[in-house]
């Protein structure tokens, strides 16, 4: 998404110190401009989140070799983070995590993971640098997410920054949706959390609404009730991810997230399939609105939140451009709210309880080889088969396991796989 030039003011992509604004700097010329002591345009680092953010994209299916490749290429471009998916999303989730913190490399690495002691507890024993906390803060995610008022958000934020940091790792919290939340709430709990010590604070332009304008003016008020970093995160919906993340450094940002191609959850709008056919060109994947998957929906929060209210991660009805959403559910970041949705597509009958047992071993397969949209309908019919067999009139009755799909051998079931992330 962003550029890397202009970050040789400190010398080395490893050892600049993000300023902090009220420090002058030095000028080396007497004639040069003033500038603008508050822009951190020509020094900010990289948190680099093709394994994290790049992995929500619709056809992403990184094996654990693939993720090695990518990690050690990012490292050697000299990006100075690295983010990976959450240890709780899957169980192949948590042991490439582990590999990559043994590849010894220069950059950080970090894992996203959501507000809770659990999935913090599972991301600190994979041996990170340090780990990357979200919670969504927009009234929306609010009311169709997670469902916690802010006073919840807090306690919880703080109880697992204290956590992180009595095991010495590195802590970022981040809101999601910050653009749609209340400015005053929002302050407050990045003012909370700065002072529990955080070494950055993140925004989140989570669903792609943000222009320059407004990003330059939150970063810049946010700037002044802060004082650690402050790491920003655009998509591109709307096309302003670029112009949003440099006007994030001008107003004081330090840190900015990036995705090799710009890949990630959604994108960015189809009439123009007509014309591209016309002029013989093709769509790109990533244009807005018209691209294949701009209306995708992978990351199991996502999904559910969707599901419940689509406003939650779209700002733009599809039905407008005679599109329709669509709910990626066969993948390891699948959650079982997605799963239950296409439980009620396939007209099927099955208790919360039996959709989370065959969410998990959806999960498991797609840990181990893409898994196409049949693989999953077959998962899920032959579960619901085996249980209509032994329906014996208890509602939670659980069927037998499943081995075999579409005559592959299915791997061992791990429990307790859950939905995961921004
Ligand atoms: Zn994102």
């Amino acid at each position: 998404m962003c550029g890397t030039d202009n970050r040789n003011g400190s010398g080395g992509a490893n050892g600049v110190q993000a300023p902090h604004p009220k420090q002058t700097q030095p000028r080396a010329n007497p004639y040069a401009d003033m500038g603008n002591l508050i822009s951190n345009v020509s020094r900010f680092k990289i948190i680099e989140s093709t394994l994290r953010e790049g992995e929500q994209f619709a056809n992403a299916y990184f094996s654990r070799e693939k993720k090695i490749e990518i990690a050690k290429a990012l490292d050697s471009f000299g990006v100075e983070y690295i983010e990976l998916t959450s240890p709780a999303a899957s169980e192949a989730s948590r042991q490439d995590c582990i590999d990559i913190c043994n590849l010894g490399l220069k950059a950080k690495i970090l894992t996203h993971v959501r507000c809770n002691m659990e999935d913090a507890r599972m991301a600190v024993d994979t041996g990170v640098d340090g780990l990357d906390i979200v919670i969504g803060t927009s009234s929306f995610l609010r009311e169709h997410s997670h469902g916690k008022d802010m006073a919840y958000i807090t306690k919880s934020a703080l109880e697992v920054i204290e956590f992180v940091k009595s095991k010495g790792l590195e802590v970022r919290f981040s809101s999601e949706d910050s653009f749609r939340s209340d400015l005053v709430d929002l302050l407050a709990l990045y003012k909370a959390v700065d002072k529990a010590g955080v070494n950055r604070v993140g925004i989140a332009d989570t669903v792609g609404c943000a222009t320059p304008r407004q990003v330059y003016e939150l970063v810049r008020t946010l700037r002044a009730v802060v004082s650690c970093d402050i790491e920003t995160h655009f998509h591109n919906d709307t096309g302003c991810a670029i112009a949003n993340a440099y006007c994030a450094l001008e107003a004081g940002a330090t840190h900015v997230d990036t995705s090799v191609l710009g890949i990630g959850e959604r994108n960015g709008i189809t009439i123009e399939d007509l014309v591209a056919e016309a002029v013989e060109v093709n769509t790109p994947f990533n244009n807005p609105i018209t691209g294949f998957c701009a209306f995708t929906h992978k990351a199991g929060i996502h999904a559910k939140a969707i599901l419940n209210n689509p406003s939650t991660y779209e700002i733009i009805d599809p039905a407008d451009f005679g599109l329709t959403r669509y709910i990626h559910f066969a993948s390891r970041l699948t959650g079982w709210n997605a799963i239950k949705s296409r439980v009620q597509q396939l007209g099927l009958n099955m208790s919360d309880e039996q959709i989370k047992t065959v969410t998990g071993k959806i999960k498991t397969l797609a840990d181990v080889r893409p898994v196409a949209i049949d693989d999953a309908d077959s998962i899920i019919r032959s579960f619901h088969l085996e249980l209509n067999d032994q329906r014996d009139g208890s509602a939670n009755a659980q069927p037998k396991e499943i081995t075999k799909v579409n005559g592959v051998d299915l791997p061992e079931t791990e429990s307790g796989a859950q939905a995961v992330i921004v």
